[in-house]
């Protein structure tokens, strides 16, 4: 897909470059969620259906439209953080979340070089803390509205580095499936001409990743300026914070190379 980058090796797990203990996590996170929220899926529709009348079906169709803009805003978040404290080095989750941001500023197509396991697993991972309680102690019947937000939000959630991915794909001309093509330019869901203001100087605005649709009252409220001079005070304490040290400013090199090979080509 890249010109200029090469496919990991293909390996029994699939294709990684990362110890194999690493790809086992990741596959068993998969595995786990789609357990768990199918069983959390089936409790929410057998309430929807038991309870349905116009007011619920209402309810239930805004508390689905409030996930698809908390996904958003969540995924803007997580990825200023990310962008912008701590280093690779950071305690616990330097490796982890902090690295893959950081890599991805230097080289924006790695990740349309990554596998499904490999692109999606962190966010299955991160949605079990909350789904698994929901699961153990939420009574879904009489909570259906804030069941459906909780379903609905990891729905997204799972699928935002997907999202990402194919912006990435779309963006250097490579195929998308029609149906994501027609997402992305009805806005659903992130396109590349929206995200690639992000990877433009200077850096510093469309973070989310999602739809995408949060970005501009975000912008229009002056949210990233705030958020960044709260990442510069917390960044004093947190050895390596490009909001401090001023390193921010991640381009799209290789990312430029690409398209101008393929429209050159
Ligand atoms: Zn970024
Ligand atoms: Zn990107």
């Amino acid at each position: 897909m890249d010109p200029t980058g090469e496919l990991p090796p293909r390996r029994r797990l699939g294709r990684y470059s990362y110890p194999t203990s690493h790809r086992i996590i990741e596959i068993g996170a998969i595995v786990v969620f789609v357990g768990v929220a199918g069983l959390f899926a089936a409790r929410v529709l057998g309430a929807i259906v038991d309870q349905a009348s116009p007011a619920v079906l209402a309810g239930v169709a805004a508390s689905a439209f409030l996930a698809f803009l908390a996904a958003d805003f969540f995924s803007g978040l997580v990825h200023a953080v990310c962008d912008n404290l701590g280093s690779v080095d950071t305690p616990i989750v330097g490796q982890k979340f902090i690295r893959s941001f950081r890599e991805h500023h230097t080289d924006p197509l790695d990740m349309t070089r990554g596998d499904f396991v490999r692109v999606n697993a962190d966010n299955f991972l991160v949605c079990l803390p909350v789904l698994i309680p929901c699961v153990l102690w939420l009574d879904v019947a009489d909570h259906l509205y804030l069941a459906t937000f909780v379903l609905s939000l990891t729905a997204l959630v799972i699928v935002t580095n997907q999202i990402h991915k194919w912006a990435h794909i779309a963006r250097i001309g490579e195929p998308v499936p029609a149906l994501v093509r027609t997402l992305q330019r009805r806005g659903v869901i992130l396109s590349p001409e929206h995200h690639q203001v992000h990877h433009t100087a200077p850096y510093d605005t469309h973070y989310c990743i999602t739809s995408g649709i949060t970005n501009a009252p975000l912008a229009r409220i002056g949210f990233w300026p705030v958020l960044m001079r709260s990442c510069r005070w917390i960044g004093r304490r947190l050895p390596g914070s490009p909001a401090v040290t001023g390193e921010t400013g991640p381009g799209s090199t290789a990312e430029s190379a690409a398209s101008r090979s393929r429209h050159s080509a």
